[in-house]
C-alpha cells in the first residue's frame, strides 16, 4: 500500500448497504465483500473504527408516523443496528480480522459497553471498533452517531460509505446533468439541503473541523483509495478565512 493519508479513520456504513438487492435484512454476501474492501486497510495498520446503521431493518421514524411512539419505535431500530454489527462482527472474524462490538445501549451479554477510552485502545491494539446503538438516544440518527464517535475518538476523518460516488447538486438518478461536488463546505451543505447526512450529523463535524469523505462503497478499492487520501468522491471540509 502506498503512503497513507490517515492512521484513524471513522467508517460509517448504513444498514442498507447490507441489503444488497434484496428489500430488507442482510445479503451474506455483502459483508464478506465489504470485510475484502476493509482488509488492506486494516492490513497496513490504519486504525479503524465503523458505526453501523440499521435501516435494513427498523427505522423509528417509519412506525412513528403509523402512530407507534417515536423514542419506542427509535429504541427498536437502535437494536437493529446491534444485529448488523453482530453480523460484520461475524463476517470481520471469518476473514481474520480482529473487531469487538461496543454498544451505546448496554447489553453486556452480546456487546460490550461502548466506553471511549476502551474504543481507542481497542483500535491501538489493532481491532476494529463496531460502534452499535448510535448514540444511544432517541431523535437521533446513526449519521450523528458517526460524526459522534469520530469527534470522541480523534478520527481523523468521518468516511461515509454510500451507494452514489459523491455529493450532487440535485440527484443523479433523476437528473442526467446533475453535477458532483468534488469539495463542498459545510455551510453549503446545509443551506443547500444537500443529501450528506442529516443536519445534527453536519453541523457537529463543522464545529469539531472534523472532515467528511462520501464515497462509493460498491467500487473496488474506494477505500483503500480514499484512506491513501485519493478523492474518490466529496469532501466536505471548513473552508479556510
Ligand atoms: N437510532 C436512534 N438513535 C441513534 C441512532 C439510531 O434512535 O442515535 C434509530 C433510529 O430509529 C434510526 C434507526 O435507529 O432510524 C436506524 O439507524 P439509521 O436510520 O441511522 O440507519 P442507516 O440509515 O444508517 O441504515
Amino acid at each position: 500500500m502506498s503512503d497513507l493519508r490517515y492512521k484513524r479513520v471513522l467508517l460509517k456504513l448504513s444498514g442498507e448497504a447490507l441489503m444488497g438487492n434484496q428489500e430488507f435484512g442482510i445479503d451474506p454476501a455483502v459483508p464478506a465483500r465489504l470485510a475484502e474492501e476493509i482488509r488492506p486497510v486494516f492490513d497496513a495498520g490504519v486504525q479503524i473504527a465503523v458505526v453501523i446503521g440499521g435501516g435494513n431493518i427498523f427505522r423509528g421514524v417509519q412506525v412513528a408516523a403509523g402512530g407507534m411512539d417515536r423514542a419506542q419505535g427509535d429504541s427498536m431500530g437502535m437494536l437493529a443496528t446491534v444485529m448488523n454489527a453482530l453480523a460484520l462482527q461475524d463476517t470481520f472474524e471469518h476473514a481474520g480480522m480482529d473487531s469487538r462490538v461496543m454498544s451505546a445501549i448496554s447489553m453486556r451479554q452480546i456487546a460490550e459497553p461502548y466506553i471511549r477510552r476502551r474504543a481507542i485502545r481497542h483500535m491501538e491494539k489493532g481491532r476494529i471498533v463496531i460502534l452499535a446503538a448510535g448514540t444511544g438516544n432517541p431523535f437521533f440518527t446513526t449519521d450523528t452517531g458517526a460524526a459522534l464517535r469520530a469527534c470522541e475518538v480523534n478520527a481523523e476523518v468521518l468516511m461515509k460509505a454510500t451507494n452514489v460516488d459523491g455529493v450532487y447538486d440535485c440527484d443523479p438518478k433523476k437528473n442526467t446533468d446533475a453535477v458532483k461536488y468534488e469539495k463542498v463546505t459545510y455551510d453549503e451543505v446545509l443551506t443547500k439541503n444537500l443529501k450528506v447526512m442529516d443536519a445534527a450529523a453536519i453541523a457537529l463535524c463543522r464545529d469539531n473541523k472534523m472532515p467528511i469523505m462520501i464515497f462509493d462503497i460498491n467500487a473496488d478499492g474506494g477505500f483503500r483509495k480514499a484512506v491513501e487520501g485519493e478523492n474518490v468522491g466529496t469532501i466536505v471540509y471548513e473552508k479556510e478565512n
